[in-house]
Parts: C-alpha cells; structure tokens; sequence
C-alpha cells in the first residue's frame, strides 16, 4: 500500500530541574551536541536543540536550562510553562540533592505543571558508581511511588544519555502526538 501517514514535527519543551551540580548543564549539552566539557558552562541563552526521528514524527527538542537560577531558590514560574517534560536531576553521589529533588517535586505538583506534563527522575553521575549515596533501588522505588519515569544517566560518559532522550521522545509523542 502506498498510502502513508504524513511525518509531521512537533515542537517539545522539555526542562531540567535539581540542584546545583548535579549535572543539569552537562546533560543538556549532551542531549544537544553529544559533548562533554569539565567545565560545561550553565546556558546563557533560552535553551539547547535536538531532533529525535521517530517512524511516525519528527521532534523537536527545546532543552531548557535554568540559567543558574536553582542556586537561589529562585527558578520561575516562566521556564517551566508549557513543558511536556521535566527532568528531575541528582546526582548519585550526593544524598542531599536526591532529598532536594523531592522538594522540587512537590513545588512542580503545587503549582507550575499540568498533568499532562511527563516527569522523568534522572539519577545522574552513574560513572561515580563507587561513590554512591543513593542506592539505584531507592530512585527507583521514589519513581514507583510517585508516578515518575526513572533512570540513570551519565553526562560525562555519555551513558544512557541517549536512551533516556528516545524514552522521552516516546513517550510524550504518545502524550501530544
Ligand atoms: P549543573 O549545576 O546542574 O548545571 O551541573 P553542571 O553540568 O555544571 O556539572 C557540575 C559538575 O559536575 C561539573 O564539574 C561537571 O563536569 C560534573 N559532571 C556533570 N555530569 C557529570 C557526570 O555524569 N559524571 C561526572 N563524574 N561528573 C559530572
Ligand atoms: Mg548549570
């Protein structure tokens, strides 16, 4: 049969939100260019592009970072309009950024996101494995318990970075598309 869906492109917002140094800039810098840099400066600018082809539509990422803004409590309102998805970042290392990530959590449910809005837990810095403070089963169990999407991720080796993006890309073209 030669009849075809057509491919259409979707426009997707997708946030990262967590504490400072966790990781956030990183991973947007990996999602956009496959980079890494040591020191990988916040984005000054609105955010970072990618494109995810899925067989039936065509996305395209805007990957927002907070600009520096979670250092004082003071992220607002206006980068979180209109995501279809937050990531949730910590950094495995550090407990107080897994703690911190559930504030963030309830701050999102409180006010800013809609429902249709996707939230992913992204434990990040998976290479410091042996310095881990955070068990991979208590992410996951927080995930469980909230509705959330879970996975690890590492910006400095690249792992699962790319995985996590075609997660999303899926699962907010079942959401939007
Ligand atoms: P942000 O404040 O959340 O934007 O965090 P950054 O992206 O600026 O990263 C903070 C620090 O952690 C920087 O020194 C990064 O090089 C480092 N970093 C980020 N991601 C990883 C990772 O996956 N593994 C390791 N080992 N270091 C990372
Ligand atoms: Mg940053």
């Amino acid at each position: 049969d030669t009849l075809r869906r057509p491919v259409h492109t979707l426009r997707v917002k997708m946030v990262l939100l967590g504490s400072s140094g966790v990781g956030k800039s990183s991973l947007a810098l990996r999602f956009s260019k496959d980079e890494f840099r040591s020191t990988s400066p916040t984005v000054g600018c609105a955010y970072l592009t990618q494109v995810v082809h899925l067989s039936n539509a065509t996305l395209r990422f805007e990957i927002w970072d907070t600009a520096g803004q979670e250092k004082y409590h003071s992220v607002t309102p206006l980068y979180y309009r209109g995501a279809h998805v937050a990531l949730l970042v910590y950094d495995i290392t550090q407990r107080e950024t897994f703690v911190r990530a559930q504030v963030w959590l309830k701050e999102l449910e409180k006010q800013y996101i809609p429902g249709s809005t996707v939230i992913w837990l992204v434990g990040n810095k998976g290479d410091l494995a042996h310095d881990r403070q955070v068990p991979l089963e208590e992410g996951e169990s927080l995930a469980n318990n909230k509705g959330l999407y879970f996975i690890e991720t590492s910006a400095l080796s690249g792992e699962q970075v790319n995985e996590l993006l075609e997660s999303v890309a899926h699962r907010v073209f079942e959401c939007i598309g």
